[in-house]
């Protein structure tokens, strides 16, 4: 007999038990990954019934589910489902669908991870919704942005490269009471450090791809939904023929199972080089929630319970090739977008251009890291030689 856990388990636990059946696995510690796309019914009034346990290979298989599972685990009790993701963005796509259609209007926030703007600015708009960019930091004041038709707030917090904080609970306290759901992109935090769900979130997205795969070989996204969502949300996964490969379901579960752990060292290491980097004489501002100094600390240190190891910085007025040699001296720091990986990253990253609700104005170069897995002792003194570099550029 398979040994079941006692509930109630804590989150790091459950990352560990869920979406396991050892009995079914022959013994074996992980499931089996089923390369499925057929199902044989056993009789011809079974298959006219379509009854059976697996229909066909695009709406479910025992990786799936388990999978599944394993990523409802870590949502907490308001989690009904989970949809699986060919990317985040598939997933963000996908959300912001199942809530929307022609005539409808939805509000985003204006640090939106941009590629969700894209979206939101081509096809969304092609199929008729209306989108309006709002302030991060406008908090219960998003009341008078709604319209009659006002059907989803669509937040991400602390905002993509920016890193603003918004107040989640207060902007889901007033789009309920105006009829409206709310989404998060919740890919910085993990549900291990906001519980979207319990925050007053409708339907909660995470691009897997980061630190669910954790290995930087993978593409994936889910969104975990409450009852009232689940339905439409599966409805709209199956109408558009979205699926993810078996291998990289199996991927996706691996990297659960060492999430918590590597998410604190993430945390740690990022603190500790953000520290550092926030004491030196060529940075103007680290943009860090989990900072002291960060202007959305209280919000963050309300509502969140870690930060995994992604931030920014503002460097004081510099040339750009002093930035570039800066950049180019590092070989600790890989120069990458698709963070969440156990290496260390840096991009150079401008937001001026495509806000619409805010202005961005940072006042100097700005530089968005990823602290990975290694020694931050090594990541410093790297990062040390860099801006010796950078000085005997400008
Ligand atoms: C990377 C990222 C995405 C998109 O994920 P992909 O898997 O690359 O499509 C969405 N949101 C945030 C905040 C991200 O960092």
């Amino acid at each position: 007999m398979a040994k079941t856990p006692r509930e109630p388990l804590k989150p790091e636990t459950r990352l560990v038990t869920a979406g396991r059946d050892t009995e079914a696995q022959h013994g074996f510690v992980n499931p089996p990954v089923f390369h499925a796309s057929t199902v044989l019914y056993p009789t011809a009034a079974d298959q006219v019934a379509h009854r059976a346990r697996y229909q066909y290979g695009r709406r479910g298989t025992p990786t799936s589910e388990a999978l599944e599972n394993a990523l409802g685990a870590l949502e907490g009790d308001n989690c009904a489902g989970v949809a699986l993701l060919p990317s985040g963005l598939a997933a963000i796509a996908t959300a912001l669908m199942t809530v929307a259609g022609a005539g409808d209007h939805v509000l985003v926030t204006d640090s939106v991870y941009r590629p969700t703007r894209s979206f939101c600015d081509g096809v969304f708009r092609r199929m008729g919704v209306e989108t309006s960019y709002y302030d991060p930091l406008i908090g219960a004041d998003i009341a008078a942005l709604f319209k009659p038709n006002t059907r989803a707030v669509f937040v991400e917090a602390p905002g993509s490269q920016s890193f603003e904080m918004q107040d989640v609970p207060a902007i889901a306290q007033v789009a309920h009471a105006k009829g409206a759901v709310v989404l998060m992109d919740n890919t910085w935090a993990t549900p291990l450090y906001f519980r979207a769900l319990d925050k007053g979130v409708d339907l909660s997205i995470q691009a897997g791809t980061k630190y669910i795969g954790g290995h930087s070989d993978l593409m994936f996204g889910c969104v975990a939904a409450n009852a009232a969502l689940l339905p439409k949300l599966r409805d709209t996964v199956h109408a558009l023929g979205l699926c993810v490969g078996p291998d990289d379901m199996y991927l996706a579960l691996r990297g659960l199972r060492t999430l918590a752990v590597r998410l604190k060292r993430h945390f740690e290491s990022g603190l500790t080089v953000a520290r550092w980097l926030a004491r030196r004489p060529e940075v103007a501002r680290v943009l860090h929630p989990a900072l002291e100094s960060d202007p959305g600390h209280a919000i963050w240190k309300r509502d969140f319970t870690g930060a995994c190891g992604l931030f920014s910085v503002v460097l004081k007025p510099v040339s750009q090739r002093a930035v570039f040699a800066f950049m180019d001296a590092l070989t600790l720091f890989g120069l990458g977008y698709s963070w969440g990986g156990f290496e260390s990253l840096v991009i150079s990253f401008d937001c001026t251009d495509y806000r619409t609700a805010t202005r961005w104005a940072p006042g100097g170069p700005t530089l968005r890291f990823h602290i990975g897995l290694e020694d931050p002792d090594d990541l410093i003194a790297d990062l040390d030689k860099a801006f010796a570099a950078m000085r005997a550029a400008a």
